[in-house]
């Protein structure tokens, strides 16, 4: 069985009407090492596909399985935990602390679950390198461009090496030096990592570096 696997995705948004049907069976597999870009226009359900992929929201029908895991399954004290060792996310927005340092956002999903040590700030500083901020680690996030913000953002969504990288239109807010890199680093940490990577891009650029491409339509993949 593959890695990744949705099956049959339904969900549906209660209105003072009908309900909203956003996805209408949205099917996708992929495994370890495999790379997708979602495209499609705005409203299509691009970021709801990606909340439900990553367990920050529930199908209405269908089902989401990672490493032979039914996500809708997991009790709702287990979730966290298994987000947090499992799947990392970035979006438009940093969503750093803007207190703390580089280095110090990148281990917060280390310091969630207590246990930083020195294997897990060395871990820390090679992806810092990696992503090329090896002379901003000690700046606090307020302090740094907007595109290094996003490296960082990058390097603290691949601190735990997590099973699934998550990245909702992680370029949008980014010039197009800085998208090309970060969109760049996104391809080399998930091949080194051996991630499954899903990306929803507007850039056609961005979605042309990807593996497999697919639109979402109408609630379906295409
Ligand atoms: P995209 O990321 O492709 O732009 P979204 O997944 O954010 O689209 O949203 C798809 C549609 O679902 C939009 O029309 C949006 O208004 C609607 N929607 C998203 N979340 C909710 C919600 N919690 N309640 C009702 N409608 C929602
Ligand atoms: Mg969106």
């Amino acid at each position: 069985m593959p890695d990744f696997v949705a099956t049959d995705l339904v969900k549906e948004f209660e209105t003072p009407n009908e309900p909203l049907r956003i996805l209408d069976g949205v099917n996708v597999q992929l495994n370890r090492g495999e790379n997708l870009a979602v495209i499609g226009p705005s409203g299509s359900g691009k970021s709801t596909f990606l909340h439900i992929a990553g367990t920050l929201d529930t199908p209405t029908s269908g089902a989401v399985e990672l490493n032979g895991s039914d996500l809708n399954q997991l009790a709702e004290k287990d979730l966290a935990s298994f987000r947090n060792k499992n799947i990392g996310f970035v979006f438009q927005e940093h969503h750093l602390l803007p207190q703390l340092s580089a280095l110090e956002n990148v281990l917060i999903p280390i310091v969630a679950t207590g246990e930083t040590d020195n294997d897990s700030i060395e871990q820390a500083k090679s992806l810092l390198e990696k992503v090329g901020l090896s002379d901003r680690m000690t700046h606090r996030s307020a302090e740094l461009s907007g595109g290094e913000r996003q490296r960082v953002a990058v390097a603290r969504a691949m601190i735990r090496s997590p099973v699934l990288l998550l990245a909702d239109e992680p370029t949008g807010s980014l010039d197009q030096a800085n998208a090309e890199k970060v969109g760049q680093l996104l391809l080399e940490l998930q091949q080194e990592h051996n991630t499954i990577l899903m990306c929803v891009t507007h850039s056609e650029r961005l979605a042309g570096l990807f593996q497999k491409r697919v639109k979402l339509e109408n609630g379906k993949f295409v």
